[in-house]
């Protein structure tokens, strides 16, 4: 691991949100830095700031303030079209609710990102069906999401997030729709990535079981982090 080289650097990252009753303070100051091939699991109650703080790591939105330097680049002050660049180019995502296209066969879904890049659809399809491959849906590839189970529908989501070889996986409760079976199926899956293939990954969980089995937990509380280290020294 290149120490010096962060993939991810925050540096006292705020974010407020301006509403009817006011200026709501969600983070308050959060830095960390996140390396190649960490398997990093972000926890923490609801209404934490998760979400918020992972939305700004995918480049969905932007800090009030505060620094975030992506892959050696300062990405604080970028555009939105700037950043919708960046996303597709550097990120993959995994979220809840799978957010496949239900009337699209799974090769059609998972090589979506790819066709903002100016790559043949034959190249697009043959990769489709690589990644499917690697997360255990050979044999599916014409089929639709409303055929399938949940687990496989985050699989064929994760897929997708491979798609455009990203730097980074981002995952938003990937496990909160799927039973305790599935949910460490889908678990193992990320483990082997992250193993075999180097991907830096971030999964918010709230469940501690899963958690424990990444290399590193940041716990976030009232839009501050209460912790971050070894996953298997976390105390709550
Ligand atoms: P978590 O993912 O940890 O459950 P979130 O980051 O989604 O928490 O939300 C943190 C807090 O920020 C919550 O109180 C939520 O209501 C508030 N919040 C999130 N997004 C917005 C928004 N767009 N406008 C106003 N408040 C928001
Ligand atoms: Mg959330």
């Amino acid at each position: 691991m290149a120490k010096d080289n962060p993939v991810i650097e925050l540096s006292g990252i705020k974010k407020s949100f301006v509403t009817g009753v006011g200026i709501i303070p969600v983070l308050k100051g959060i830095s960390f830095k996140i390396y190649k091939g960490e398997f990093v699991a972000v926890m923490g109650p609801s209404g934490s700031g998760k979400s918020t703080c992972m939305n700004i790591v995918g480049c969905l939105d932007s800090a009030t303030s505060g620094k975030f330097i992506l892959d050696g680049k300062d990405v604080s002050a970028k555009t939105s079209d700037e950043l919708a660049e960046i996303r597709n180019k550097k990120l993959g995502f995994v979220f809840q609710n799978f957010n496949l296209l239900g009337k699209r066969n799974l090769i059609d879904n998972v090589s979506l990102p790819l066709v903002y890049r100016g790559i043949s659809k034959s190249a697009r399809d043959e990769k489709a069906k690589k990644l499917l491959d690697r997360v255990g849906l050979k044999g599916f590839e014409t089929y639709v999401p409303n055929q399938l189970s949940g687990g496989m529908k985050q699989r064929v989501a994760i897929a997708r997030a491979l798609v455009g070889d990203p730097e980074v996986i981002l995952a938003d409760e990937p496990t909160g729709n799927l039973d305790s079976k599935t949910s460490e199926e889908i678990l193992e899956l990320f483990k082997e990535l992250n193993k075999k293939m180097n991907i830096t990954i971030i999964m918010i969980t709230h469940e501690e079981e899963l958690a424990r089995e990444t290399s590193r937990i940041i716990n976030i509380k009232d839009g501050m982090i209460s912790y971050d280290g070894k996953s298997n020294k976390f105390r709550k």
